[in-house]
């Protein structure tokens, strides 16, 4: 349904994105792995509007998406969980949440969302009036995934979620994206943790100073010698 062909992107004089060619077929987790700087942010600041590429086509069931504004993209399902979280420090968990479902037209459907988002992380909801600013990393991490979670995408965009994260909450950060999933959203997950992300992917791409080097099958690329020296650690 998503698919990046040939997508270029620079900062300025960087040329970030050299050659990004990738699909996120419906239903199924895809994991975009890479060293730091590769080139994982950008990629999905390009689909999600917040930068725009010099070459290549970014498409949403076979429709082009480049160069709609980042709330159009939104509208259309594509929905992002950003990096560092970036929840709203001074407002409440629930506060926070509502803003994630903004541009949504169902309004009197939000509140079943809610229900559905207090399920995935009951912990949110014992802290409903609680600020922002005053929960745990990986409660602001659950934050920032229920947020998302909010606008009901049809593809949801996670950049690190398991960044700074104890091992256990981090376990329970990749269980719950599985239970999302199985769910019927669709997922692009950037990760820095490969061996986590292959473990719940269906599908994993390969990210080198901005281009994809290699992709298959994240059962394949798990057991992959040369994946394994350079990305799992071994
Ligand atoms: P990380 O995991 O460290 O975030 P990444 O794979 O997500 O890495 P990007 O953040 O996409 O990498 O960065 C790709 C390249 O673009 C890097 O060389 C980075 O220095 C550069 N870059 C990223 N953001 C900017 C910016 N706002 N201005 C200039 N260069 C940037």
């Amino acid at each position: 349904m998503l698919k990046l062909d040939g997508v270029q992107a620079y900062y300025g004089y960087i040329h970030a994105l050299k050659d990004v060619t990738l699909e996120v077929p419906e239903g199924k987790i895809v994991t975009l792995l890479g060293a730091n700087g590769a080139g994982k942010t950008t990629t999905l600041k390009t689909i999600s509007g917040l930068m725009k590429p010099q070459k290549g086509k970014i498409t949403l069931d076979n429709s082009s998406i480049i160069g709609l504004p980042p709330e159009k993209i939104v509208a259309k399902g594509i929905v992002q969980s950003p990096e560092g979280r970036q929840i709203f420090p001074d407002l409440t968990v629930e506060e926070n949440l509502r803003i994630g479902a903004y541009t949504r037209k169902d309004k009197k459907n939000i509140s079943k969302t809610f229900d559905e988002v207090y399920e995935y992380f009951p912990i949110l909801k014992e802290r409903k009036n609680q600020e922002g600013g005053t929960l745990s990393g990986g409660e602001q991490q659950m934050l920032a995934i229920g947020r998302a979670l909010m606008a009901k995408p049809k593809i949801l965009l996670l950049d690190e979620p398991s960044l700074g994260l104890a091992p256990l909450i981090v376990q329970n950060i990749f269980k719950i994206i599985k239970q999302i999933n199985e769910e019927g959203t669709t997922i692009l997950l950037v990760e820095q943790n490969a061996m986590k992300a292959l473990a719940v992917a269906d599908y994993g791409y390969i990210l080198e100073t901005g281009k994809v080097v290699q992709h298959n099958f994240a059962s394949k690329l798990i057991n992959d010698d040369s994946v394994k020296k350079a990305y799992l650690g071994e």
